[in-house]
């Protein structure tokens, strides 16, 4: 076996193992991972056909080798579409796609030309990317979103100029039957191959990073507010620790006599309840700040501001808690909460220090009788700030 022999069973081994990287990464829930493992399954066997038919000495495999990569292409537009969150059009591409098959089955059988068969198959492969990539093209996520957009791009572009080329200046005397021999056969294999390694192992990482991305926002967040939780909330502070040495606050929030509000009206209830104070902190956040449930009933929001202004905000949340109508869901009294507020301070080792000053001014709130927002004090820990009539 020669050289270019060795070199032509390499492609449909990368092709089927790219396949099969493909659909183990689909089984962690990425359906267009399991598109594009599709498409390079069936360019595996697009590769393979060409040597299989030589081996063997079987009819000619043209037209199998055409549907294969059409189905290939189909599958890799489809797989773009999925990733980048488009509609699929699934119904109007697999209608051009056969119809694409039926014009370059007619090159093939009636017309006898080559040349035909390759502009028609090319043209219709570029396109069945081309056009979710049209789709596609602003929606990148990350850099290795718009990595795959750039590779789709040249994969088209090296389809495209490589047959006009060819067709235009290279063909010579070549004929369905000598096309294998032929140089553009090589180029299109060593060039398809090099790209396919290139766009297979762009769209893994892609697809891998946005299965690692669901996990983690799932990991992250609290199912029943939406918000982050004391997971996320670590981390994405974990990422402004140097913002928040230029100052920063932190609120401590606790609903007050919960307990009673399950008790008494069940745990549904409570449940939107707890939904709601979420809803109302979300529609006052000011820019830059972070809320977060930290468990049970219990919040926690980082405002970049001083102290002053997040006792501002405490207490507007306050109002607006206490002050809400509950009748909707299913309550007939008034509910309260109480907050703590403590400033990042100079010295601070992390925004955990301000919260942990700021649940003591909450344990503080709370024994002087609730529904009310106490700030840390500098030293000693004595109440300050604003103190609200108690609803008892
Ligand atoms: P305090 O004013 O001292 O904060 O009293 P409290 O009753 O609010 O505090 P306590 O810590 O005794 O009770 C908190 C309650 O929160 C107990 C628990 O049943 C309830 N809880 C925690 N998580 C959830 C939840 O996800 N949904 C509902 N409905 N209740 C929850
Ligand atoms: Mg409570
Ligand atoms: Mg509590």
């Amino acid at each position: 076996m020669d050289a270019w022999a060795s070199f032509a069973f390499l492609l449909p081994t990368m092709a089927f193992a790219f396949g099969m990287a493909f659909l183990v990464i689909a089984r962690y829930g990425s359906r267009a991972a399991r598109l594009m493992g599709g498409g390079y399954i069936a360019l595996g066997f697009a590769y393979f056909l060409p040597i299989l038919a030589g081996e063997m000495r079987v009819a000619d495999p043209t037209l199998a080798i055409d549907a294969f990569y059409l189905a290939g292409f189909f599958l890799f537009g489809q797989g773009l579409l999925v990733h980048f969150q488009r509609p699929t059009h699934r119904a109007g591409f697999a209608l051009f796609t056969g119809a694409s098959f039926v014009a370059v089955a007619y090159a093939v059988v009636v017309a006898t030309s080559l040349k035909a068969e390759l502009l028609l198959h090319d043209t219709a492969c570029s396109l069945l990317i081309a056009v979710p990539l049209a789709f596609v093209w602003r929606r990148a996520r990350h850099s290795v979103d718009a990595a795959l957009l750039v590779v789709t791009g040249l994969v088209i572009f090296d389809t495209m100029v490589r047959s006009i080329v060819f067709t235009s200046f290279f063909m010579g005397e070549a004929t369905l039957a000598t096309f294998e021999s032929t140089s553009y056969a090589f180029m299109m294999q060593a060039s398809a191959g090099a790209l396919g390694i290139v766009f297979a192992l762009v769209a893994l990482a892609a697809m891998g990073i946005d299965i690692i991305v669901t996990y983690r926002d799932a990991a992250e967040q609290d199912p029943l507010t939406g918000l982050l939780n004391r997971r996320g909330f670590s981390r994405v502070t974990a990422l402004m620790e140097g913002e928040a040495e230029r100052g920063g606050s932190m609120i401590v929030c606790d609903i007050d006599h919960f307990k009673s509000v399950n008790d008494t009206y069940g745990h549904a209830t409570g449940d939107r309840v707890l939904v709601a104070l979420a809803e109302t902190m979300q529609s006052r956040l000011p820019r830059g700040a972070l809320v977060a449930r930290f468990g049970g009933e219990e919040f926690i929001l980082f405002v970049p501001e001083a102290p002053e202004q997040a006792l501002g905000l405490a207490e507007a949340l306050r109002l607006a808690f206490e002050g809400r109508d509950w009748r909707r869901e299913g309550v007939d009294r008034r509910l309260t909460a109480s907050f703590g507020v403590s400033g990042a301070r100079d010295g601070d080792r992390s925004l955990y220090d301000a919260i942990s000053r700021a649940d003591r001014s909450l344990y503080l709130a709370k024994a002087q009788g609730r529904n009310q927002v106490v700030l840390a004090p500098e030293a000693p820990q004595v109440p300050l700030g604003i103190v609200a009539a108690n609803s008892a």
